[in-house]
């Protein structure tokens, strides 16, 4: 169904203000059925904020909802990615080869090269974590034919022209935009700002429906890093804000304010799984999150009850005892 539904879905780009368009662009995921790439005009083309997933058609989906608001790929100027998972960087490499333009992101995307380069090896390493984690072998049987059979939806590896960190600005006809390191989220997150007109790239970082992931494995607190970047938005003052998926949003001291309060939700939910007996992560899902766990979030699920189970650890909460499977302890 969800699959029909996707394929329906076509790429739809409208202008959100006065030279900003947003082009909405179809994803496969169930749940999250779009997210958004910003083109900002810039001289006589545009900066193209984020990429839309390679699929098959995915191009195609961009060049509809760039003619929609009358551009065209190959004035793209410049691509710049909020970070390094596939909705927002997958397209990168043939955008910047059919537009002849330079990519920017921030250096710290290893955790995009080593799925875009070897997926068998992430997945073999991501079932070894669940393994390690608890979850039962009939499960993650399903789970490793149901991904093994999965494209990575990035279209090819490129390295970016220019590390996107603190101090590099991006020029448009809006302004210059300014970079924020927001890593949690993902380790290569960044936030673009334009001072003047308080406008805000979130990236996946802030959200309108606010919607938490961590990136598990690559960083040693990513929930606290997520915590950290929030101030840093804070501080920023936004009044409008452009996010990855969704529609833009004015209330961006309540969205993280509420990002705050759902990540404390979250960890006392873990923290008072394991006040009781020593529970593995597996174990510790069904207190957070009920019993919606399925093949298709089952890593999403684990990532982040894991990514909590670390914080909590590296705040001196609770404490792993290791062993096979590793079991958590307050
Ligand atoms: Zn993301
Ligand atoms: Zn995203």
């Amino acid at each position: 169904m969800s699959e029909v539904t996707s394929r329906r879905e076509l790429g739809r780009g409208e202008r959100v203000l006065p030279g900003v368009f947003r082009l909405r662009l179809p994803l496969p995921w169930p749940g999250v059925p779009h997210c958004n790439a910003w083109a900002v005009v810039a001289g006589d083309g545009f900066v193209l904020f984020d990429t839309g997933m390679h699929q098959p058609d995915s191009l195609a989906h961009l060049e509809r909802a760039l003619e929609m608001c009358n551009l065209r790929l190959q004035d793209a100027r410049l691509v710049v990615c909020t970070h390094a998972h596939s909705d927002h960087y997958g397209q990168a490499a043939t955008i910047v080869q059919r537009a002849g333009c330079e990519l920017w992101m921030h250096p710290n995307h290893q955790h995009m090269i080593r799925m875009a380069e070897d997926p068998a090896a992430v997945l073999a390493r991501r079932l070894e974590v669940a393994r390690q984690s608890g979850v039962p072998e009939e499960p993650l049987r399903a789970y490793a034919a149901e991904r093994g059979s999965r494209e990575t939806g990035i279209a090819g590896v490129i390295e970016p022209d220019r590390d996107l960190l603190p101090g590099v600005v991006v020029a448009t006809d809006l302004g210059e935009w300014t970079v924020h390191e927001t890593p949690g989220h993902a380790p290569s997150h960044v936030c673009l700002f334009q001072p003047e007109r308080r406008l805000l790239i979130s990236g996946d970082h802030l959200l309108g429906r606010i919607s938490l992931y961590f990136d598990y494995g690559y960083t040693p607190d990513p929930v606290g890093e997520f915590l950290s970047s929030l101030d840093v938005v804070e501080r920023l003052g936004a009044r409008l804000c452009l996010p990855g998926h969704g529609r833009t949003f004015t209330d961006v001291h309540a969205h993280i304010q509420g990002n705050r309060e759902l990540v404390g939700e979250r960890l006392s939910r873990v923290l008072a799984a394991v006040a009781g007996e020593p529970l593995t992560a597996f174990e510790v899902v069904p207190h957070v999150y009920g019993d919606s766990l399925s093949t298709e979030n089952a890593h999403w699920l684990l990532s982040k009850i894991l990514c909590y189970l670390t914080h909590l650890e590296v705040t001196g909460k609770a404490r792993r005892i290791p062993g096979e499977p590793e079991r958590w302890t307050a």
